[in-house]
């Protein structure tokens, strides 16, 4: 006898992490002010019930933060598409972003939504499980254009910048000149800024060689960017 509709709800194709819940979440993503079509397209077609811990996977296709594990979480999917957007917005006149960094792997979402949209994706982590449990699940999943470190992300990864854009995904208590110094010409950094409970989203571009413009674009609540490793 073949299962009801919906009475599996953590199977793909099925109830809470079926299309119907995806395309729930992608109109709302619309209607909450995301425009760029193809950032929409990536978050439709990830399984981001892959990325979180397995109690949550029948959450996964709702608007709200889960747990990964080691404390951490997993953004809301309007906060990925909003910070994606943002990024890879192109500076006026200038060409498509190719080239990024991400900082704070976690459980690998965002890297996965950046490596379908850019060509070369350079993700650190400073916790070493989450990094390794991310390497293993977005090889998994067949990217082969994303470079993982295992390192306290504070000073950026100054060995393969600079960059396009880069993109922090844990709020700094300040931004780092390391993190300004290796954005390219053009490039963008998109990083939460402030303490819990009152941290901005800040967008910062660098217009000329010694030249940066910054604007916060929303309120926003993320873990702590720390230093070290562990
Ligand atoms: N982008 C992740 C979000 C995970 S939460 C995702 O889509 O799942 C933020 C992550 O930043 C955590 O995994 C945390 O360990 C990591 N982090 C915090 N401080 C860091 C630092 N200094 N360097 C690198 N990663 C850091």
């Amino acid at each position: 006898m073949s299962p009801k509709p919906g009475s599996h709800p953590h199977s793909l194709g099925q109830g809470l992490t079926s299309p119907a819940s995806r395309a729930r979440l992608i109109a709302e993503l619309k209607r909450e002010g995301i425009v760029d079509e193809r950032v929409l397209e990536v978050l439709q077609k990830l399984p981001r019930h892959e990325f979180v811990e397995e109690a949550w996977r029948g959450e996964a296709y709702k608007n709200k933060p889960l747990p990964i594990g080691q404390s951490q979480t997993i953004s809301q999917p309007y906060i990925v598409a909003l910070m994606t957007q943002l990024l890879l917005e192109p500076a006026p006149g200038g060409a498509p972003r190719k080239k990024v960094l991400e900082i704070g792997t976690g459980s690998g979402y965002q890297t996965a939504v950046l490596a379908e949209l850019v060509q070369n994706v350079f993700s650190v982590e400073r916790i070493k499980t989450l990094s390794e449990q991310a390497r293993i699940r977005l090889r998994g999943l067949g990217y082969r254009n994303i470079h993982f470190g295992y390192a306290d992300g504070t000073a950026g990864w100054a060995a393969h910048g600079p960059y396009d854009g880069i993109i922090v995904t844990a709020a700094a208590t300040e931004v780092s000149k390391a993190m300004l110094e290796q954005l390219e010409r053009g490039g963008r950094l998109v990083i939460p800024v402030g303490p819990p409970a009152q941290q901005s989203l800040r967008v910062i571009d660098r217009v000329l060689a010694n030249k940066w413009q910054s604007r916060d674009v929303a309120g926003v609540s993320f873990v702590p960017l720390l230093e070290g490793r562990s």
